[in-house]
Order: structure tokens, then sequence, then C-alpha cells
């Protein structure tokens, strides 16, 4: 018989007993149940879903609480599926082991911020577990193909951003798509700037020649995408590492120093 696993959902700011009644997903496969044990052993609490609202296009996000328990933040909205689980369950375990989250040393624009973690950070991280998502039997890429497959999607303009940014989510987008090229390229073609797309390519390959594999690592080569593909919001290197001890985990902030833009940027335009 196959082991069903239900985490109960823990409704946030909402105290109705029948609320809380309701099971929030499922794992299916024994190997995404024994990752869940991973993470709870890691952490020694259990792993905890919350209903709460999230920025557009997050469908889910991995989180510590303050007393150390690994959270799984999921809009009311979605219903996540045992890929995004699973995904949020990796990025729950590369915490724990030190991948941690992080911090620029001034403050940049609460917008921009959120972007660089989101579409420049993350994409680099995912390059550490897709390859045992996709040993699981997941296709990581799944949804991201759908969305780009659909020629009528408006993945790379988003109203009121930044013009600095607008390289960012393409970036994220091929990072995404390096499994298959040939949607990256069609969903691209006529519609996303020339120099854009250079910049672009150059930063994925920076990735792929670092193959980033320990925090260390990970951040080096953050470093070096965030100098090739937004050197005007400034010059980015790495100072240290914040701990902060949250349960029966370290949680690690990675410093970045920003300082004002360089006259050579890392990727030719
Ligand atoms: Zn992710």
């Amino acid at each position: 018989m196959r082991r069903l696993l239900i985490l109960v959902l823990l409704l946030t700011g909402n105290r109705n007993p029948a609320a809380a009644q309701v099971p929030a997903f499922q794992l299916m496969r024994s190997d995404a149940v024994k990752l869940l044990d991973d993470v709870a052993r890691l952490y020694k609490k259990r792993v905890i879903a919350v209903n709460t609202s999230l920025s557009a296009n997050v469908s889910a996000l991995a989180e510590v609480a303050i007393d150390g328990s690994p959270v799984i933040k999921v809009p009311p909205d979605r219903d996540p599926t045992e890929a995004d689980l699973v995904h949020e369950l990796f990025h729950l375990k590369l915490i724990a082991e030190g991948f941690g989250f992080i911090r620029f040393s001034r403050p940049l624009p609460s917008a921009v911020e959120t972007r660089l973690s989101q579409w420049v950070k993350d994409p680099i991280e995912h390059t550490i577990f897709f390859p045992q998502m996709k040993e699981m039997g997941f296709n990581p890429a799944e949804q991201i193909e759908k969305i780009a497959s659909n020629t009528r999607a408006g993945l790379i303009a988003e109203p009121g951003q930044a013009p600095e940014l607008s390289v960012v989510p393409l970036f994220a987008l091929q990072m995404a798509l390096r499994d298959s090229p040939a949607v990256f390229e069609s969903f691209i073609k006529g519609r996303v700037n020339e120099t854009d797309i250079a910049v672009s390519r150059q930063a994925v390959e920076i990735v792929s020649k670092d193959e980033p594999g320990t925090p260390d690592e990970e951040i080096a080569t953050l470093v070096k995408v965030l100098n090739c593909l937004v050197p005007t919001i400034g010059t980015f290197s790495f100072t240290n590492w914040d701990l902060q001890k949250k349960g029966a985990v370290t949680v690690k902030t990675a410093i970045i120093q920003v300082e004002a833009p360089s006259d050579r940027p890392v990727c030719r335009r």
C-alpha cells in the first residue's frame, strides 16, 4: 500500500476551528516522504504548511520560523502540486545545510531586493537540487515550460518594473528552461531586446561554468552573476555570513556589499 502523508494546514490568523480541519496536501512518493522526514530530522521539528498570501507568480515559499520550525508558505488560492512541495522541501534542506539567504550592505528598493533574490539567487540555487528532483521523477520546469509554450504569456514584461531589472526575469526564465532551450528560444523570439538576451546568455554561462555546490560557491557565483546582470545598480561583492540560531539550525545570511557602479561591467553589452 502506498504510504500517504497528509500535512495539516495551519491557517494563520484564522482561529476558526472548522478551517483548521482542512487537510492541505499530500505526498504520494516514498522518496518525497523520505525527504520530508529528512527535513524534519535536520530541524528537529515537523514541517508546517502555512496558508498565506504571497507576491504574484510565487507558488510556494520556504522559510524558517523564529522557533526553528521549517515552514512552507502557500497562497490560499493555490493547490500546490507534489513537485511544488518537494521543491520547497529541498530549499528547506539546503537552508539547514547552510545555504541560507542574502542581504545587501545598503538598502536597495524592496522590489529590487525581492527580484534579485527570487530571480537571480533562487535560479542559481535550483541548479543544486534540480538534478535530484529529476532523479525522483519530477520535471522541475514543468510549470514554466507550460507557461512559456503559450506564446501569448507575458512572462517578461512586468508593469512598473525598474528598467535596470529588465534582464533579470529573462535570466530566471533562461535558467528555468536550460533543459528545453527550444521553448526558450521560441518564447523570446522577436519580443526581447537583443542586448538583454546577450547579457542573459553570458550570465547563464557563468552558472554553467561554475556549477556551484557549496554555500560559498553559490554566493561567489551569485556575485559574478549580479555584476553581469545589473551593473547599473552597483558593484557587488561578498563580505561575510551572518549567523542566526533558530531552534536546532543556524540560518546563514550572506551579506553582499554594494558599491558604486563599475565602469567595466563583467558582461559585454
Ligand atoms: Zn525555488
